[in-house]
């Protein structure tokens, strides 16, 4: 079976995740995207709730599982049988960060291949940490988030700044 690991933080999961997951769903018999749960990573929303909220978004696509992690990608990918991590490339940015990345897991890893999907043009701004920007100032998050968890993300929010002020 070909199968590959999608890992990342997802915190939250943005239109920009979706359509890279629903595109390699499409390439690939089984997509694992896998929620990263490092301890001395810190994240804005819990990894249950992340992990939940994908979940939730995926629901419909037949050949991808949600999964969570601890530890290093490579050993992740082999432990679930992969020799195919995914990863997303907006800007050239990105590029430097994720080559650098794809060699340290090549070193670490020669059986596991790094393969990258250019963002489509329409979702290249976006990133978990421009959604938590945005919903931090409450704005709408239309086109930015899953239709699914739109709410969820903003009350979270809400709830967070309320008497802030
Ligand atoms: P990490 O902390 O591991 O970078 P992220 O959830 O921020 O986790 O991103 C996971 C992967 O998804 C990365 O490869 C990132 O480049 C890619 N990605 C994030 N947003 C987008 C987007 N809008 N379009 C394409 N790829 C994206």
């Amino acid at each position: 079976m070909n199968l590959c690991v999608y890992p990342g933080s997802f915190d939250p999961v943005t239109l920009g995740h979706m359509d890279l997951i629903r595109r390699a769903s499409g390439i690939y018999d089984r997509l694992i995207v896998a929620v990263g749960c490092n301890i001395g990573k810190k994240s804005t929303f819990p990894a249950e709730t992340r992990l939940r909220m994908l979940r939730k978004c995926c629901e419909s696509l037949e050949n991808v599982e949600v999964d969570a992690f601890e530890g290093l990608t490579v050993q992740y990918a082999l432990s679930r049988g992969a020799r195919c991590v995914l990863r997303g490339l907006r800007t050239v940015s990105d590029f430097e960060f994720e080559q650098a990345l794809a060699l340290a897991n090549r070193h670490l890893c020669p059986d596991v291949e790094t393969v990258f999907l250019i963002s489509s043009p329409q979702y290249s701004f976006l990133s978990s940490s421009v959604v938590r920007e945005m919903a931090g100032y409450s704005q709408d998050l239309k086109g930015c988030v899953p239709e699914e968890i739109r709410e969820e993300i903003l009350s979270f929010f809400h709830e967070k700044t309320a008497g802030r002020f």
